[in-house]
């Protein structure tokens, strides 16, 4: 905030010490003849309305001004031209998106089209022009070379500040070359309001401002409809992209980044509604992810909440507007606002805040594109979800959420692979099976049963060592796969394990009796052990081996122990 308006301070200066001092110079020395008033009121409005209604062409402007500044410049010479400029440049403040201070656009602005005016006028006089000429062809042939030198002029010092200020801009990377076609419209244009104006008057001005206006009208309808094809055209995109996606991380951090970039967003928040309470999940600034820590939002606080007490979007041009309502965080470049509820089938799944440095930077028409946008997310993230669970039932138990039978035998091969090709020395698998489970089934009943599994397979989750595997092989049965590790150290690990497992109190809560409270379960159990390559190199009689010393070894030898497979 202070470097800006330091900056701003500093533009100020130099727009001091360059345009008024200028603007008076050229009073003095080149001062208006007879200037129709009522003729410099209606091209001022005209100056004002053309840069106010710029066509936009790729973001760009096209500014069309020169066809009021140049009849002004003709009719009644440098200084009343450069006056309409001024007052016409203004209104490129209020037209158009801008991280820019407002005072600090206007600074810069003046300075350049008063040097453009001077440089213009300079380069007219050196062709031979002359103010109030009526001869055709060097009027034309001046006229010319002051449209050229305008825009030639303002090129360069365009490229010169963004250069300066280290900015890409797109005035350089394409379609230079309208900004001369222009010349073509602009040369009959203010040449016709010149002549027609010295012929026939004040109608003049209705004679050509209609059509100039109309016409005006209809390009930027042509592309503000361009813009929503092209729009369109990348939402289907990126709804494909989002649809081929398998997680739902991978969806939503997808729909963020390329919202942020369809929208020129420079923040992005997106809230899941937790039962009418926002949390935020995603926090995008400047192209990056951050960690947010925010306290959840309830309906009706905040953008966000107020978004989902409504159910409607919000659209907001200006800080001012949402000052008020915002709660707790803001960044402080933050100026438009775009916030949308993102629902599916009547109800409202999360909220989405899109912001910008820029004022004004969100149109009502962007609404829809967001909109169709949501719903191929939450299309996706709604199938990403299906597949994600799709995966997990094939390969996780669901008692336990531990991998299943199938998945370890897949897992069993890819590391007897590796063991094979060098990638590691040893390959352990530590198999357990609960002391007299059936027991506890009978006492407590299959529920509390259940919740001992479960609670048993937390227990065991926790002493997976980085690399390893572990999974429910069967009822009560467990396996860990244990890459790299030696059978001693196997055998050291199972016995930690089993020391761990007898010291624990499993809690229950049994529904067999009619007085429920909690219960104190104490378990055993027997470990078998069997390695590669020292027991076997292959990956089903490793199982086996870990298998019959788990029963032969510890079962029957009177359980709770470990014992290791012997040949
Ligand atoms: P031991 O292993 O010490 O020989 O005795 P055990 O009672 O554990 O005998 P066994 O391994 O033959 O029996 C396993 C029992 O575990 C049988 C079944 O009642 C119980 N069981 C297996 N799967 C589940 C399950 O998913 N839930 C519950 N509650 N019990 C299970
Ligand atoms: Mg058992
Ligand atoms: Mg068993």
């Amino acid at each position: 905030m202070k470097a800006a308006n330091r900056s701003t301070i500093r533009y100020f200066f130099l727009w001091l010490f360059i345009v008024p001092p200028g603007v008076f110079y050229v009073y003095m020395n080149y001062p208006p003849v007879q200037v129709n008033w009522m003729y410099a009121a209606v091209f001022t409005l005209f100056g004002f309305l053309t840069v106010y209604y710029p066509i936009v062409r790729n973001g760009t402007p096209v500014f069309l001004v020169l066809w009021v500044t140049v009849p002004v410049f003709l009719l009644y010479g440098l200084f009343v031209e450069m006056i309409i400029m001024q007052i016409s440049i203004f209104a490129l403040l209020f037209s158009l998106p801008s991280k820019m201070p407002f005072m600090q656009r206007f600074f810069i602005n003046s300075i350049i089209y008063f040097l453009l005016s001077i440089i213009a006028a300079i380069v007219f006089d050196i062709v031979g022009g002359e103010i109030g000429s009526l001869e055709f062809w060097s009027v034309i042939f001046a006229v010319f070379c002051y449209q050229f030198v305008h825009t030639f002029f303002n090129d360069i010092l365009l490229k010169l500040y963004t250069t300066y200020k280290k900015i890409d801009s797109p005035f350089f990377s394409k379609d230079l070359w309208v900004d001369y076609a222009m010349i073509l419209v602009m040369l009959p244009l203010s040449l016709s309001l010149y002549y027609l104006l010295q012929f026939v008057g004040a109608g003049t001005f209705l004679l050509l401002g209609i059509p100039f206006f109309f016409i005006s009208l209809v390009i930027r309808l042509y592309n503000n409809s361009e813009k929503v094809n092209d729009n369109l055209q990348q939402v289907g995109d990126i709804g494909h992209g989002l649809a081929g996606l398998l997680t739902e991380n991978e969806v939503i951090d997808q729909f963020v980044e390329k919202v942020a970039d369809l929208f020129e967003a420079e923040f992005v928040y997106l809230f899941d509604n937790k039962d009418g309470w926002l949390e935020l999940v995603r926090s995008f600034e400047q192209g990056k992810y951050i960690n947010l820590d925010l306290a959840h939002l309830s309906s009706g606080q905040g953008i966000a909440g107020l978004v989902l007490q409504q159910n409607k979007p919000a659209i907001y041009s200006e800080r001012e507007e949402w000052k008020a309502i915002s709660k707790d965080y803001s960044p402080d470049e933050m100026q438009s606002v775009l916030c949308v509820p993102i629902s599916r089938n009547q109800k409202i799944e999360a909220v989405m805040l899109l912001a910008s440095e820029k004022k004004s930077s969100f149109a009502d028409y962007q609404l829809n594109i967001l909109d169709l946008l949501c719903s191929y997310f939450t299309v996706s993230v709604e199938k990403a979800r299906y597949m994600q669970e799709a995966v997990m039932r094939s390969e996780r138990c669901a008692l336990t959420k531990l991998y299943n039978y199938r998945y370890l035998e897949e897992q069993l091969a890819y590391e007897m692979d590796r063991l094979k090709n060098n990638a590691i020395d040893n390959l352990s698998v530590v198999m357990l099976d609960i002391d007299h489970f059936k027991k506890v089934n009978d006492r407590y009943g299959h529920q509390s049963g259940n919740d001992i599994l479960s609670q048993f397979a937390k227990k065991l989750e926790s002493a997976v060592p980085v690399g390893g595997t572990l999974g429910r092989y069967g009822g009560e049965e467990f396996v860990y796969i244990l890459p790299g590790m030696s059978k001693e150290d196997a055998v050291e690990f199972a016995e930690n394990l089993r020391a761990e497992i007898g010291g624990h109190s499993f809690e229950i809560l049994p529904d067999l009796d009619s007085n429920r409270h909690p219960l104190i379960v104490l378990i055993t159990s027997s470990i078998g052990v069997s390695s590669a390559p020292a027991d076997t190199d292959d990956a089903m009689t490793l199982l086996r081996n870990a298998d019959r010393a788990l029963y032969l070894g510890a079962k029957q030898a009177g359980r709770n122990r470990v014992a290791e497979y012997v040949k």
